[in-house]
């Protein structure tokens, strides 16, 4: 169009500033007033035949799936995600892309937080596919009744005041306690163990009714938003205990296993009420640590007003074998292989720093292909790596599987014909090696399919640094990335995968842990389920009083693909 040409709406260019935002705008002739009006049912025309192109697309593409089998949901949100990248505004608050998209997660999630607060808390449903799980009815009561007993309970309230009054002279009566009684869950160990045992004490405190409260450590604060509205999860710096928490262990005066080995059961029963009991969950914990599991011991439990945590594990599968919860949990989790699904969804939600990390990572390496896939390795042998046994048992496990396809080295490149499909893989490793030798390999070599390989890793942080900010902002930040993943491989005993699935409610390619440095034959196996395995579970017989396989005793639990003697949930169904 040449500049002073009249248009087809009788309007002509006009001067800057009665220019509108496409720099047209009407002429001011005699006949202004019906030349408005005709552009004003013009206007009108246009608009309506835009809606009902944008309708009639939608409709098309809602009714028959695109032939790729990209779901529509995820196409959509890949459009925006790509036309996000074009208009460079892929920070501050996630805007709804889809949508009818579900932020509350079917009723997990409460309403009245502060968005912008917390914009991973409603916004990640925005970079997640629709999740084939709906959290129970139950659950979900369950949930909005404990936020109650939070706030009622939580920090800096009046039962709170007095129930660490109670701690501090130990001399009160039980009864000032108004209702409430406390879990407290110290930080300890990697963050992947973190997040495992920080979840199971919550079911815990759930089935209990207790409150939980977090010890910060050093950087949970920075790592996670407050998941219950209107009260903190943290346990104020001022807590009279809180300098003990480190040196905590089955020798302390107040560890509960200790207890039972210096008393008979007769002298237990008629001992004073302790305020606080010491709970010693660690993968080091002893016969009597471990009677925790039972139904007799957790009637004792009951009555103390304090109890602390210290664990390593993810001890829920064992919560599953006492009666006393049974019921309850299978209120809660009709789906039993949804435990840890759930409760991370609900739980843990990135702050904003490590949201961003998220974010930004995800926009600029991973949005616009036709399928994720996410490689975590987690190597325990000692030695740096990258090892060349490690290497060929991934490409041994990705290549039997069908997750990525063979390359053809008797080729230099392949005609226009074949598929131009795209697959991009996130490597999450300590080394850099392996992302570098696998995207080198598709690199330098066709694939026999014709797919397009895109191979890309974070970072590479060489050995675990637990004590920096950045680092674990890192390791989370990584640990959310796969779980946005289509499908995932993971590393055997390592917790990182196993959060990585639980929220990403994934059932991932386990990798075999080597020995003596040989990649193992087969290299992986399918999960049973996305449920994590619990390391260190007790192989005792409550009633009987004696040991038994805790793994034989009921149908949902079982033993871990990685680790013989570990135990986790699963669907039965699923065998
Ligand atoms: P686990 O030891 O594999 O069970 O996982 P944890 O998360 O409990 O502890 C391992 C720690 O090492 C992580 O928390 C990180 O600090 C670090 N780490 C291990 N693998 C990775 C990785 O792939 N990426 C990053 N950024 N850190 C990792």
């Amino acid at each position: 169009m040449k500049r002073r040409e009249k248009n087809q709406g009788g309007c002509e260019e006009a001067p800057a500033k009665l220019a509108d935002a496409n720099g047209m705008t009407c002429s001011r002739d005699a006949d202004g007033k019906s030349g408005l009006s005709k552009m004003r049912v013009m206007g009108v025309l246009v608009a309506c035949l835009m809606i009902s192109s944008v309708f009639f697309s939608l409709s098309v593409v809602l009714r028959d799936p695109p032939s790729d089998g990209v779901p529509p949901d995820e196409r959509v949100l890949e459009l925006n995600a790509k036309s996000r990248r074009e208009t460079g505004s892929v920070e501050g608050t996630s805007h709804s892309v889809m949508g009818s998209e579900d932020k509350l997660l079917g009723g997990l999630l409460a309403t009245g937080f502060d968005e912008d607060f917390c914009i991973s808390r409603y916004g990640s449903v925005s970079y997640r596919k629709a999740s084939g799980h709906k959290p129970s009815p139950y659950l979900v009561s369950r949930l909005r009744a404990y936020e109650a007993l939070h706030k009622r309970c939580g920090p800096n309230t009046e039962p709170y005041n007095r129930a660490v009054e109670y701690l501090r002279s130990d001399d009160g009566s039980p009864k000032q306690f108004m209702g409430c009684k406390y879990v407290v869950w110290i930080s300890f160990s990697g963050l992947g163990n973190r997040i495992l045992t920080l979840a199971s004490t919550f079911l815990y405190a759930l089935l209990t009714n207790r409150v939980l409260l977090v010890d910060p450590g050093v950087d949970m604060a920075d790592l996670f938003c407050e998941p219950f509205p209107n009260a903190s999860w943290f346990l104020p710096l001022d807590f009279p205990l809180k300098d003990q928490f480190h040196g905590f262990d089955q020798n302390s005066g107040h560890c509960y296993g200790k207890m039972l080995k210096e008393n008979s059961p007769d002298v237990m029963n008629k001992m004073k009420q302790p305020s606080f009991l010491y709970l010693h969950l660690v993968h080091n914990y002893d016969d009597q640590d471990k009677l925790f599991f039972c139904e007799d011991e957790q009637s004792f439990l009951k009555e103390v007003p304090w109890l602390i945590v210290k664990s390593d594990n993810y001890f829920i599968p064992s919560l599953f074998l006492i009666p006393l919860f049974e019921e309850e949990l299978n209120n809660l989790f009709p789906e039993i292989e949804t435990v840890f699904h759930f409760l991370g969804r609900y739980l843990f939600h990135p702050t904003n720093p490590v949201w961003g990390l998220v974010k930004r990572y995800y926009h600029a390496y991973l949005s616009g292909f036709d399928e994720k896939m996410g490689i975590q390795i987690r190597v325990f042998d000692t030695g740096t790596g990258p090892f060349q046994h490690v290497l060929d048992q991934i490409l041994a496990c990705t290549g039997r599987e069908n997750l990525l396809p063979s390359v053809d080295r008797g080729r230099s490149i392949l005609p226009n014909s074949y598929s131009h499909k795209s697959k991009v893989v996130l490597v999450t490793s300590l080394s850099l090696g392996y992302s570098e030798h696998i995207r080198d390999l598709y690199w330098e070599n066709p694939t026999t399919t014709g797919e397009v390989v895109s191979v890309f890793q974070p970072s590479h942080e060489e050995h675990q640094q637990t004590e920096k900010q950045m680092h674990n902002q890192k390791a989370w930040s990584e640990m959310y990335l796969l779980s946005l993943m289509d499908t995932l491989v993971t590393s055997s005993w390592s917790t990182f995968g196993y959060v990585a699935q639980g929220l990403g409610g994934l059932r991932p390619w386990i990798l075999y842990k080597p020995e003596n440095r040989t990649a193992p034959d087969p290299p992986c196996q399918r999960a049973m389920s996305m449920e994590p395995c619990f390391h260190a579970p007790p192989f005792y017989d409550c009633k009987a009083k004696r040991g038994i396989d805790t793994g034989e005793l009921v149908p949902h639990v079982r033993h871990c693909e990685d680790m013989s003697w570990g135990l986790k949930l699963i669907n039965p169904s699923n065998d």
